[in-house]
């Protein structure tokens, strides 16, 4: 062969011929193969013979064309209907493999027989020459042509379509394939229509290129092997962002729901990267790749909850990390955007409801348990309060066997002395206001755990806790002089008011029992009489009565 004369099409055709040989054999080795990829395979390993049949053509038979008829043909005419398929199985993503789809390889198969014994009868070609300005086509020429520029075209169709009908379907990649069909459509209607003054070695450039179209956007943008097809529709009907990222964290495809959220249009060219998107939910580049880094590290989804500003509006937005994985290898990431601020804000409104009801029971219960001009606890808490701690006390008797161990709990009834004096001679209101100070005096004199209550009308019962005979002795004595020696300042009234109180005390001991409870209470009030018989101002507890 003399490379010189070597047209520059013969290197063409061989680049062609080892790009062709290099998809089939990637396509090949891929990983859970489907139909589409079977037919795209195939379509592939009949670019290679047709590639290889017009190398050897051009070297060997360039002279004996007639016997070189069959073998050239194979790649002309197998390779539209296995490019019909692969499109046709890429656009149906949930059709599986029938044994009827290959009739689309029956009038080829025909063909080939035709171009086998085109010798016999010159059916397909009348005459068969190296250039292609020198053929005569044959009467079954025409019906070989019509079937394959048909499926060609149809393939194109649905390609196209297919990746126009999905909102997020990357128009760059409609693009290629656009390009990709282009050029072997337009390169074999001009060898057909004779045009030109192409020889063999130009038939199956074009289709390679095709081919480098087609696995360009199988592989490149992991379009088929990362997107579930099937679910593309579901995905702009869902009210979901949905974000599909390659392993290189491109974008490969997203959701209309998405652009909606977002609040754009369509994804640009130059705002590819995934970060272009965060930055405007206020997440930062860094936060995402960690996010995604870990989601492929713990193969697990991540989910957080972010906050963001849209509009002035808060909004919550539930983000959803999910990596892809194919066998152990990673082929990329699926991010779920759930818009939940309503969610949000209903939560909120129930828990604050939750809230209000809460204070209001405690209002409620505040309401049952206190007395409303004092706010000390009323007769009925008094009673409960009463039968528990009596309780407690009974059974921490009971169950110290420590001789010693004293019981802890005592009662003492204060009672106003000459109260109705008060009242007769400053004013109902007044003696109100002297009830109210009074409670204000008890409570700032004795321990948090102890608890003041309104007894009577002016009569308060003071229940102490974790205190002994003396302890209660001094207590009640401190509250008797502590009210003695202050001054009650009665509304607008310059002279001040001193009163008295006269206490009874009683504390809790061993001999009380569960039907003597109750005793406690009336032996301090008989013990309150004896100190207004007594004098009044004092307090009287069992030293004083006996
Ligand atoms: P003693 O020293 O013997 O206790 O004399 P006293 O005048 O205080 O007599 P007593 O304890 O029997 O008086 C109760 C008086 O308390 C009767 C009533 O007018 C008055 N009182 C009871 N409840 C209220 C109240 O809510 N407000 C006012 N202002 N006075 C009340
Ligand atoms: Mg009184
Ligand atoms: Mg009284």
């Amino acid at each position: 062969m003399d490379w010189k004369t070597t047209p520059f099409a013969f290197y063409l055709s061989s680049i062609s011929l080892v790009l062709a040989a290099v998809i089939c054999f990637k396509t090949s080795k891929l990983h859970n193969k489907k139909p589409y990829h079977w037919a795209f395979f195939l379509t592939a390993a009949t670019t290679v013979v047709w590639n290889a049949s017009v190398l050897i053509a051009y070297l060997f038979y360039r002279n004996r064309m007639p016997q070189f008829v069959g073998m050239s043909f194979i790649g002309i005419i197998i390779t539209p209907p296995a490019l019909f398929l692969t499109a046709w199985y890429y656009a149906n993503p949930d059709k599986p493999f029938r044994l009827r789809h290959l009739s689309v390889f029956l009038l080829p198969l025909f063909s080939a027989l035709v171009a086998f014994t085109n010798q016999e009868h010159h059916l397909l070609l009348v005459n068969h020459s190296f250039y292609h300005k020198e053929n005569t086509y044959g009467p079954y020429f025409a019906i070989h042509a019509l079937y394959s520029f048909t499926l060609v075209f149809i393939a194109l169709y649905l390609f196209f379509s297919f990746t126009r009908k999905s909102a997020g379907f990357i128009s760059r990649q409609t693009k290629i394939l656009l390009l990709g069909f282009s050029i072997p459509i337009i390169e074999n209607l001009v060898i057909t229509m004779q045009i030109l003054p192409t020889n063999m070695l130009h038939n199956s450039i074009g289709f390679t290129i095709s081919m480098v179209a087609v696995w360009y956007a199988i592989v490149a943008y992991d379009f088929l092997d990362v997107t579930p097809l099937a679910f593309h529709t579901v995905m702009d009907h869902i009210s979901n962002g949905i974000l599909i990222l390659s392993r290189k964290n491109q974008i490969v495809n997203y959701n209309k729901y998405l652009l909606q959220m977002l609040g754009i249009k369509q994804v640009k060219e130059n705002e590819w990267n995934i970060f272009d998107y965060t930055k405007r939910l206020g997440i930062s580049r860094t936060t995402v790749i960690e996010a995604i880094m870990r989601a492929i590290k713990e193969q697990r989804t991540i989910s957080a909850v972010r906050r963001f500003t849209s509009d002035s509006i808060d909004k919550y937005l539930e983000v959803q990390i999910t990596p892809l994985f194919s066998g152990r290898e990673h082929r990329g990431t699926v991010i779920l955007l759930n818009d939940i601020t309503e969610l949000k804000k209903a939560i909120e409104e129930l828990t604050h409801k939750n809230k209000e009801i809460e204070i209001l029971n405690q209002q409620l219960k505040n309401l049952a348990e206190t007395d409303s001009l004092t706010g000390a606890y009323n007769r009925r808490f008094f009673d409960e309060y009463y039968k528990i701690e009596a309780q407690r006390a009974l059974s921490r008797n009971r169950f110290t066997n420590n001789p010693h161990a004293s019981p802890d709990f005592g009662l003492a009834i204060i009672d106003i002395d000459n109260f109705k004096k008060i009242n007769d001679s400053w004013g109902h209101l007044a003696g109100d206001e002297v009830l109210r100070t009074l409670v204000e005096l008890i409570k700032a004199n004795i321990f948090g755990r102890d608890v003041v209550c309104r007894y009577g009308g002016e009569e308060f019962a003071v229940i102490f806790t974790n205190t002994n005979e003396e302890g209660l002795t001094l207590a009640a004595e401190k509250i008797r002089i502590k009210i003695a020696e202050t001054p009650f300042r009665i509304g607008s009234q310059e002279e001040p008011l001193y009163i008295t109180v006269s206490i009874g005390i009683a504390f809790f001991d061993r001999e009380y029992t569960e039907e003597t409870l109750t005793e406690l209470i009336a032996i301090a009030d008989e013990r309150l009489y004896c100190a207004k018989r007594t004098g009044k101002n004092r307090v009287i507890g069992r030293v004083a009565q006996s």
